[in-house]
């Protein structure tokens, strides 16, 4: 039972005993002030009417204010303070503006603008005029623990979105399995790879608004036990506030180079030393992987880097080439266009869009043209072992440590590994090749 409630039946019991005591000794007077029954809060009658206005498309706030009569002078001062928040022009359609009125007059007491959705604007009126301040939505952060086996016939997906023990809106749950499959993208494919009996529990940390919704969420430490080998993850801001995940040993779970440049792959032509080659009609070594995909589908750098070309260059059309660590070089060709800011000295993340498929320079049709090369060298990148990115730097490891510790505690505490003989941990991984490219 919670505490105001039990408080509630506290009050409600001293009432009634009060009631059947005054009943049955009717001669007894009025019981004496220390035996009062304690009375529930009393409310004050409010001061105030509220009503919400919300700004139609195509409706500017002036619009909005006239319908709530805020008109003239008083409406030219609201606007003006107004614009030391935000500019009354940029609300969006759908915005919610609070009118608060004297319930005395009606006159207008406050206004309040919802900003997005963790600030709301609110405008007091004064004898001079209008005052303004923002007020942050409160925010609680909760911890949650997720758990489970995956079912014969179901995906990990469906493990999460229908877990019944978990107190999280859908659209979150849908949210963090694709988390979850960017967290291990280098390790599992998770379309693949899980099979039934696969394990996987994890510790999660979202601060929520009082309508529920989440401002920030973060998976903190994540296991899955695939195939009976057990892959850790843990989240720790080793380089500045960029936080990664590790594995339990301090190890990047990711490489350097994701294996594909676009998100769904068909290969058409794979590295080769000696291929015949349809346009030129004549054998020549061809040095990339091939991907057919539909002209337009955006392509992303396999690594971060900086662009050193993007413009035409001959046989590969429209060129993209980035140049990243350790002498490593990825070329992206044929494409039909750049994205928006690629261009020499761009500096890219892993996973930016760069440009979009095409069939410029010689191709017989659309299809992506992706090279590998270090040093100059032309790899094969469907076969390599693609180097890792760093581990945690050895004068953060205690830190580190430390972390984990605590991590695993919270594991163990609220989603216990089951009994039974523990599992070998998976060793290093990243010679293992994602099923799906043979
Ligand atoms: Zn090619």
């Amino acid at each position: 039972m919670s505490n105001p409630t039990r408080v509630m039946l506290l009050v409600l019991l001293a009432t009634a005993t009060w009631g059947i005591t005054a009943f049955w000794e009717p001669d007894g007077g009025p019981p004496e002030v220390d035996d009062a029954p304690v009375l529930g809060a009393l409310y004050a009658a409010p001061v105030e009417r509220v009503e919400t206005h919300v700004l139609g498309r195509g409706e500017t706030l002036d619009r909005v204010l006239g319908r709530a009569e805020i008109v003239g002078r008083e409406m030219a001062d609201l606007l003006l303070t107004l614009r030391e928040y935000t500019n009354p022009r940029r609300l969006r359609a759908g915005s919610e503006v609070t009118v608060r009125r004297w319930l005395s007059d009606g006159s207008p007491r406050a206004v309040e603008l919802r900003l997005n959705a963790d600030s709301t604007v609110r405008l007091d009126r004064e004898s001079l005029g209008w005052s303004g301040r923002v007020m942050v939505t409160p925010t609680t952060v909760d911890t949650v623990f997720v758990a489970g086996e995956i079912e014969n016939g179901r995906t990990l997906y469906e493990a999460v979105v229908y877990d019944d023990k978990l107190d999280l809106p859908p659209a979150e749950r849908a949210a963090l399995v694709v988390e979850l499959a960017e967290i291990y993208a280098f390790k599992l494919d998770f379309t693949h790879d899980i099979q039934p009996g696969d394990r996987y529990r994890l510790v999660y940390e979202r601060e929520a608004r009082p309508d529920g919704t989440a401002r920030n969420r973060r998976v903190l430490i994540a296991e899955m036990v695939n195939q009976g080998r057990e892959y850790g993850a843990v989240y720790f801001e080793a380089g500045g506030d960029r936080g990664e995940y590790f594995d339990r040993e301090g190890r990047s779970l990711q490489t350097m180079f994701r294996r594909y440049p676009l998100d769904y792959v068909r290969i058409t032509s794979s590295f080769a030393w000696r291929r015949y080659h349809p346009v030129l009609g004549r054998y020549r070594s061809h040095l990339g992987t091939d991907f057919g995909a539909a002209p337009g589908t955006p392509v992303k750098a396999t690594g971060a880097g900086v662009v050193s070309f993007a413009g035409w260059d001959g046989g590969y059309g429209n060129l993209v080439k980035i140049r990243h660590p350790n002498g490593y070089e990825t070329r992206y060709a044929h494409l039909r266009g750049f994205a928006r800011g690629i261009a020499a000295g761009k500096r890219v993340d892993q996973g930016d869009v760069i440009g979009y498929v095409g069939a410029t320079g010689l191709a017989t049709g659309p299809h992506l043209h992706y090279e590998l090369r270090q040093n100059g060298q032309a790899l094969d990148p469907r076969r390599m072992r693609l180097p890792t990115k760093p581990g945690v730097p050895e004068e953060r490891l205690p830190e580190f440590k430390e972390l984990l510790e605590q991590r695993v505690a919270l594991l163990e505490t609220y989603a216990p590994t089951p009994a039974g003989p523990r599992l070998a941990r998976a060793v290093d991984e990243t010679e293992r090749t994602p099923s799906g490219e043979n």
